[in-house]
């Protein structure tokens, strides 16, 4: 069987006056991620971990945040047309390897349902996916509380054949 391995990162700003999304999951804080889209910071580290593995470029190309068709535009909506190009392609999610790095809010209280909607847009099984919160001790702009920032780790491998054919 064929398999594939992709890594996505990503980080945006914590700002006043925006609701925050984290893995799809809205999270009540004072602040939320700056973005042309709703800032998903984890959504966007698995979409650019999808096309990794595909070899098919990165979000920024697919969602230019020069179009206005992606602004404000919810990322689990971005992560659904990466994987139907997924799908397309003859890909199936094996397993999500998911790290968010936040001095805030303390995030282990909505790993569960962060895991949940993300196996969910996978078409997967939440044993599948990870999703792992650490701070970043107090160092730099995300330790300082500037910013999210996520990193992931996605295994793809081949659509299995259908039988008969
Ligand atoms: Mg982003």
């Amino acid at each position: 069987m064929t398999m594939r391995i992709g890594h996505g990162y990503d980080v945006h700003r914590l700002v006043e006056g925006r609701p925050l999304f984290l893995a799809g999951v809205q999270i009540q804080h004072p602040r939320g991620l700056l973005g042309h889209s709703d800032g998903d910071v984890a959504l966007h580290a698995v979409c650019d971990a999808v096309l990794g593995a595909m070899g098919a470029g990165d979000i920024g190309q697919h969602f230019p945040d020069t179009d206005e068709r992606y602004l404000g535009i919810d990322s689990a909506e971005l992560l659904r047309r990466v994987v139907t190009l997924m799908r397309d392609e003859g890909w199936c999610i094996g397993n999500v390897d998911l790290t968010l790095c936040a001095e805030e809010p303390r995030l282990a209280a909505h790993r569960h349902a962060m895991r949940a909607r993300i196996a969910e847009l996978l078409g997967t099984s939440i044993t599948c996916v990870s999703v792992k919160a650490k701070t970043n001790e107090g160092l730099d702009a995300v330790g300082r509380g500037e910013a999210i920032a996520a990193t992931a780790i996605v295994l793809l491998h081949e659509k299995p054949a259908q039988a008969g054919t």
